[in-house]
């Protein structure tokens, strides 16, 4: 077996006893990724100096060290190109890392390269990309998901070991779901989003994709943790996540989203969400369903207040700090071309949805709202957690569907995040590992969902789980092997 094919943890032990070096890591990844990317196309930029990287790694004194990891390219890299698969950052050059890179550096991670996105995370297929088409390994004429969907494809296809994805509705978690890995989305102010290119501020978070649940908590404990830089970062003490990882769940009340169970989801998804239920409850854990009536609006809120946040966050695009550089007659023009040249479609919608959610004689119908809205489901939430101490669901209503399929309907394509977009709204935790495959040999999601700040109950939970379902299936892929 290629090292590239191995987990964080198993690497890890292997460095530690010297039976294997940093530099034969990053010699196994490299090699694959040259074989398949042409293939998967899940990388914008590959770091050129990983070998040497690779070879400065001497001292294995954390879980990370000499461990090859990709970073989804809305994420900050000093003097490495960070695009957020977009025109309009044509050239930028960040001059400092954001605090989860700047962590993983402390840990002496290596970094495979920046992963393909949907511009500006704005999307669930990656289609998006102003570069690229990611595929899925999988089944190379589907998706991977959205938006981290090149970072889902390269954990998939072994192109990296583990990697950092961004989710503000669904792009950590839906993705991951897609391509048969694991994927949490933190509680909101976890982990840093400094340097995080910001979409919408009060939902994105940054969280680790991972082969497995155990790698998933190794990386969650090396990014966490407050960080000043950060207004939104919670002041927190991060516990051991790794403690979690007992396959305990006795005793465990789960409650099963009944909303979204309904019509539109998938059969095989139904059916094996239900299938993971049931094992959860053979292993002590007791099971009932729970109503959260308001979900319904959950779609309807999120494309409001996230255009919004959008349309200001995405303001300071403006040629002059960085970036893409249209020259015009006057200082307005430049910004016009700049902006009209730089901008992908779904950019523009959301700008243009979000600037006139926000405009004056509108604010209220739209922006006051859907906060009222999102207030309610936070309610729902707290309630349902009353009863129960995690919550479950599909984590995608289907599988991977073709490239093109929903490209040119958008409304389909937001329907992609009706069980994700739920729990950033409430800003809590959540959890997708696969739970099987479907008719077509593509890889389903379950989604755990936890109390905030309780990501150790939802690790626990999926843990159990993981071992019981005892997933292995790999993508066929993987030809060049
Ligand atoms: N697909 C959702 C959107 O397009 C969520 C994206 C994300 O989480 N970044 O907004």
């Amino acid at each position: 077996m290629k090292l590239n094919q191995l987990t964080i943890k198993e690497l890890h032990k292997k460095l530690k006893a010297k039976e294997i070096s940093p530099f034969e890591v990053a010699t196994d990844v490299l090699s694959h990724v040259d074989g398949v990317e042409e293939d998967i196309h899940a990388y914008v930029s590959l770091n050129n100096n990983l070998l040497d990287d690779s070879k400065n790694v001497t001292e294995i004194d954390n879980p990370l060290a000499g461990i090859p990891i990709a970073v989804k390219d809305n994420m900050c890299t000093k003097g490495v190109l960070t695009t957020c698969s977009s025109e309009i950052l044509y050239n930028h050059l960040p001059v400092y890392d954001a605090t989860v890179v700047n962590k993983l550096k402390r840990q002496n991670y290596v970094m495979v390269g920046k992963t393909n996105l949907d511009e500006f995370a704005m999307g669930s297929s990656t289609e998006n990309s102003a570069f690229k088409i990611t595929r899925n390994p999988w089944n190379l004429e589907t998706v991977p998901g959205g938006s981290s969907g090149g970072s889902a494809a390269a954990v998939a296809a072994d192109m990296c070991i583990a990697a950092l994805g961004s989710d503000t509705g669904g792009s950590i978690r839906q993705p991951a779901s897609l391509c048969g890995v694991v994927g949490m989305k933190p509680t909101y102010g976890l982990v840093s989003r400094y340097g995080l290119v910001a979409f919408a501020s009060s939902l994105d978070q940054i969280g680790p994709i991972t082969k497995d649940v155990t790698d998933c908590a190794i990386s969650l404990q090396a990014i966490a943790g407050h960080d000043n830089k950060d207004s939104t970062s919670l002041g927190v003490n991060t516990p051991d996540y790794r403690q979690a990882l007992s396959a305990e769940v006795k005793g465990l009340k789960i409650g099963l989203i009944e909303e979204l169970m309904v019509e539109g989801i998938q059969k095989e998804v139904k059916e094996l969400t239900d299938h993971g239920l049931n094992l959860l409850e053979k292993m002590g854990a007791s099971v009932g369903p729970v109503s959260l009536p308001h979900l319904e609006y959950a779609l309807s809120a999120y494309y409001i207040i996230a255009p919004a946040e959008a349309s200001s966050n995405l303001a300071r695009f403006d040629s002059v700090r960085y970036g893409l550089r249209e020259e015009a007659e006057d200082m307005v023009d430049t910004y016009k071309k700049t902006r009209a040249k730089g901008f992908g479609d779904e950019v523009k919608r959301r700008i243009m949805l979000g600037t006139y959610a926000l405009s004056a004689g509108y604010y209220d119908a739209y922006y006051g709202q859907a906060q009222k809205v999102r207030t309610l489901i936070i309610d729902d939430f707290k309630k349902a957690f009353e009863k129960y101490d995690v919550l479950v669901s599909p984590t995608s209503p289907t599988t991977a569907f073709k490239i093109g399929e929903k490209a040119t309907d958008p409304l389909q394509m937001y329907l992609s995040d009706i069980c994700t977009i739920p729990v950033n709204l409430a800003g809590l935790p959540a959890i997708s590992i696969p739970c099987g495959v479907d008719d077509k040999g593509l890889p389903v999601g379950f989604q755990i969902i936890g109390k905030h700040l309780d990501e150790s109950t939802v690790i626990k939970a999926a843990y159990a789980l993981e071992q019981e379902i005892g997933f292995k299936e790999k993508p066929k892929l993987l030809k060049r092997d």
